[in-house]
């Protein structure tokens, strides 16, 4: 599997000259690349081949006098710049066919010398690594790196980042096995909220950080210093750098603090669910800066990724499950609730109810059932809002102290087992 290994590098002055040239450099490629394809699409839609489109507007156009400085820079990182063109096509025509899943990919954009974020590639042949501990980039020089971890095998590729607050970044790309860690027979089901960030269905809960809330004086402060500065200024360029580094710090620390949370619930989980939420609709609401600061989608992107690589589950249950409606003691389906009911009883059965934990309580039953489904369990039709959802939580079931075997994620669903 692929995994990106990413580190703070220093440039020195001159190699930071030589890095806005290359940057530069790709970027004319890249649009070059680009017009040359939407006019063969636009005549004949026919698609110019990559080696053809390399020829054309590297090797040929290095010999003109308007693009004669393309000489300068490494070939590899433009070549780079042409294959990173072809593959945000496929993605564009992998998402539109359906190939490729998550939001839909637009057709590539002409990239701008304003874009807030610089970035160029570097194949296995334009860059090496030094015994002294530095990077050596084709063109470049010998770039000083900050080992924050250890690369696990040998990169593929380096991608050199500038963000818009001016850190560079170098990003490799390392291909390793997935590293299995022992089974275990705990799952959880997670209900993301906006009181707590998660609740469990094992009761346990992960508070909101609240990150952006609390860096808001701050940032604020810097927006309106910036909004004083004259246009075109120095120091509005001063300005605008300083916000983006109060931003970048936000983003930063809730990074970090979303590695670590992620991480924790993989090596204590076997298999963990979440609900399917709408994130992009809800962000659009009056929620909207919570939604964003939770950085919900990154969590749930973050669980798959390291589920994949440590042998976990991770199961995403249908966005209509009215799983704040039903009672997951006995199953029945109750109404809807408005958001500021917190808890509730249920008729039927009597049981009080937290309106969090008792959907991730129904979180989890729903996910038991869609992954015992997909497995080819004996499930029949109908499990999707298991109406008898008994609790859930290990060891509870009548069998388990009984035989001493471990319970089963059948059991939970309401299966025999024979
Ligand atoms: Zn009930």
């Amino acid at each position: 599997m692929h995994l990106r290994y990413s580190y703070r590098i220093c440039p020195t002055v001159g190699q930071r000259q030589a890095l806005s040239r290359t940057f530069g450099c790709a970027r004319v490629v890249y649009n070059d690349a680009l017009t040359l394809r939407k006019a063969a699409w636009k005549a004949d839609r026919s698609r110019i081949p990559t080696g053809v489109l390399a020829k054309s507007v590297i090797t040929d156009a290095k010999k003109t006098d308007a693009r004669s400085w393309l000489g300068s820079v490494s070939v590899d990182a433009l070549q780079s710049s042409i294959r990173d063109l072809d593959t945000a096509y496929r993605n564009f025509f992998d998402s539109k066919s359906g190939k490729r899943a998550g939001r839909p990919v637009g057709l590539p954009v002409f990239k701008s010398r304003k874009d807030s974020r610089q970035s160029l590639r570097f194949s296995r042949n334009g860059f090496r690594m030094r015994g002294n501990g530095k990077l050596n980039l084709a063109r470049i020089g010998d770039v000083r790196v900050k080992w924050s971890r250890a690369l696990p095998a040998d990169p593929s590729s380096v991608t050199i980042v500038l963000d818009s607050s001016g850190r560079y970044f170098a990003s490799f790309v390392v291909d390793i096995e997935p590293d299995h860690l022992p089974e275990l027979d705990t799952e959880v089901g997670i209900d993301l909220g906006l009181t707590a960030y998660a609740v469990m269905s094992d009761g346990s809960v992960i508070d909101d950080p609240r990150f952006l809330r609390k860096a808001e004086r701050k940032l604020k402060a810097a927006q309106r210093a910036l909004s004083r500065k004259a246009k075109g200024s120095r120091n509005r360029a001063k300005a605008r750098r300083k916000v983006a580094r109060a931003h970048a710090r936000v983003a930063d620390t809730r990074m970090d603090w979303l590695h670590k949370q992620t991480t924790r619930l993989i090596r204590e989980t076997q298999a963990v669910y979440l609900e399917d939420l709408n994130v992009r609709g809800l962000a659009r609401t009056r929620l909207g800066k919570s939604v964003h600061d939770a950085g919900w989608s990154t969590f749930r992107r973050l669980l798959t990724e390291k589920a994949a690589r440590y042998g976990r589950h991770v199961g995403i249950i249908g966005r209509y499950e009215p799983t704040s409606q039903v009672c997951s003691t006995c199953g029945v389906l109750d109404g809807p609730k408005p958001l500021g009911i917190r808890t509730w009883a249920c008729g039927p059965c009597g049981t009080s109810h937290d309106r969090d934990l008792n959907a991730a309580r129904n979180i989890l039953a729903a996910g038991r059932a869609d992954r015992l489904n997909a497995c080819g369990g004996p499930v029949g039709p109908g499990v999707a809002i298991p109406r008898r959802a008994r609790p859930v939580e290990t060891g509870t079931h009548r069998n388990a102290g009984r035989t001493g075997r471990k319970p089963r994620a059948a059991d939970a669903a309401g299966i025999p087992v024979p």
